[in-house]
């Protein structure tokens, strides 16, 4: 499970950061990153870790979301509300599901958890490819951060030790392209569409956010994305030689 990274953004108190660490490390799971941390690191965080030290300090510390999510194949965001997107919303149990699946292919898969009082901006959303939502009261749905990490790593862990029992079906399986490489399509569509005066730059409204949610929930392979790379490509050198 090295390749799962559990990473949580602008976290506020630095207990919570510990308190995952532990629950972490109870579910056999060991890499954190921090994207911009309030106070990191500090004497509270190692307390609440109560032995899970080693995780926190080999723990990534990043400035932007973006960065740390730049390697990842899969991208899960966790979220108490939903909100008036199109992606997938999953409980852990399946998300822990979909992941077990790739228990032998090396791919990196980001799990991300929100400040404590707001939880993650849409543009940090936008970077998910589904979401993840713990069940819970709805009148009531907000664990505490590191509870929520607990939660999570719970499902991973036990969907882990199923599959590796079982012999898996071989089913073929779609590896997408590292987030970063999304991210470069996503620039380059703009353009074209901004090419093609498809896309106003001074009105963009709410286009490339739908875009960037109908592809995220694709998850272009990389044969997919070399395509559509060539398709901009061939679209831009045709409005060029007009
Ligand atoms: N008021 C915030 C709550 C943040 S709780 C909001 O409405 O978004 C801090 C973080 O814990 C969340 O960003 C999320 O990562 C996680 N979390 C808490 N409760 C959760 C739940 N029921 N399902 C999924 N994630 C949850």
């Amino acid at each position: 499970m090295k390749n799962i990274h559990i990473i949580l953004v602008e976290t506020t108190h630095p207990g919570n950061i510990g308190a995952s660490a532990r629950a972490m490390k109870t579910m056999g799971l060991y890499s954190l990153r921090l994207v911009n941390p309030k106070i990191f690191p500090s004497a509270d965080a190692t307390v609440r870790a109560a032995g899970a030290d080693d995780i926190l300090s080999e723990a990534t510390l990043h400035e932007t979301l973006a960065d740390a999510v730049g390697d990842c194949k899969f991208v899960y965001g966790t979220s108490t509300r939903k909100r008036n997107l199109q992606c997938e919303v999953l409980s852990p149990v399946s998300m822990a599901g979909e992941i077990s699946k790739f228990i032998y292919d090396n791919v990196n898969i980001g799990i991300v958890f929100g400040r404590e009082r707001t939880g993650l901006t849409n543009t940090e959303l936008d970077l998910c490819d589904k979401m993840i939502a713990i069940p819970a009261n709805p009148a009531f749905s907000s664990l505490n951060l590191a509870s929520a990490v607990q939660i999570v790593c719970y499902e991973v862990m036990k969907a882990f030790s199923v599959n590796e029992q079982t012999t898996m079906i071989d089913m073929p399986k779609v590896i997408p392209v590292e987030r970063a490489e999304l991210e470069r399509f996503y620039a380059h569509l703009e353009q074209c569409l901004i090419d093609v005066e498809f896309l106003d730059p001074d009105k963009p409204r709410r286009l490339m956010r739908r875009l960037k949610q109908m592809f995220n929930r694709i998850g272009m392979d990389q044969n997919e994305y070399n395509m559509m790379r060539g398709v901009l490509t061939a679209i831009q050198e045709k409005i060029r030689q007009r």
